[in-house]
């Protein structure tokens, strides 16, 4: 099954960590070797784009972590944890903290220092050394095969509304319908 479609039966096509219904995509919960639905949460477009953020966190939006960090997925606990963990100069984000249960190893994974943050000095660059944000469209400059799904997306197509990765170098978006990893290298900003 793609991890999407098991992605929306597990969290009935919500937001897992807010609820909201709108604009949901998949978000794996870094280090991810091999994508799958244990390794990511469905997140919509506000929690998506403050994830990928490092400031102007939405303290009110947040506040949905006093439900989702009890969720029973490790990946949304994870997710909640590291979220809160941004917050802490927060009192009610501390108390959350301070709350939370996490299993040994669900803690491990989300005190791995991946999906931390992203630090301000590693920009992701596009082919011309712009620099990309999420939500934004870009164009591939070169045919890339898509392992796994079967197909070629060629040069000139547009892949709108992309998300930043944890790392700098790639970028994902969708193309054909599929969600794919994409060399920023290998884009160029609309
Ligand atoms: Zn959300």
């Amino acid at each position: 099954m793609p991890i999407e479609q098991a992605l929306q039966e597990r969290s009935g096509n919500k937001c897992e960590l807010c609820g909201s219904v709108d604009n949901l995509s998949v978000y794996e919960v870094p280090p991810v070797a091999e994508p799958n639905s244990d390794k990511s949460i469905l997140v919509c477009d506000t929690c998506n784009t403050q994830i990928n953020s490092n400031d102007n966190y939405n303290m009110t939006h947040w506040r949905c972590l006093n439900d989702s960090m009890w969720s029973p997925v490790p990946a949304v606990q994870v997710m909640a944890y590291r979220m809160l963990k941004r917050l802490n100069s927060e009192s009610w984000a501390q108390d959350l903290l301070d709350m939370i249960y996490l299993e040994d190893d669900v803690r491990a994974w989300g005190d791995s220092g991946f999906g931390d943050a992203p630090e301000d000095e590693e920009p992701t660059l596009d082919n011309n050394k712009a620099t990309l944000a999420a939500g934004d469209n870009v164009v591939l400059i070169k045919d890339l095969v898509v392992k796994g799904a079967n197909f070629t997306a060629k040069r000139g197509t547009p892949v709108r509304n992309i998300s930043l990765t944890s790392n700098p170098l790639h970028i994902e978006g969708r193309v054909n319908g599929t969600r794919i990893v994409i060399i920023s290298d290998y884009v160029k900003k609309m």
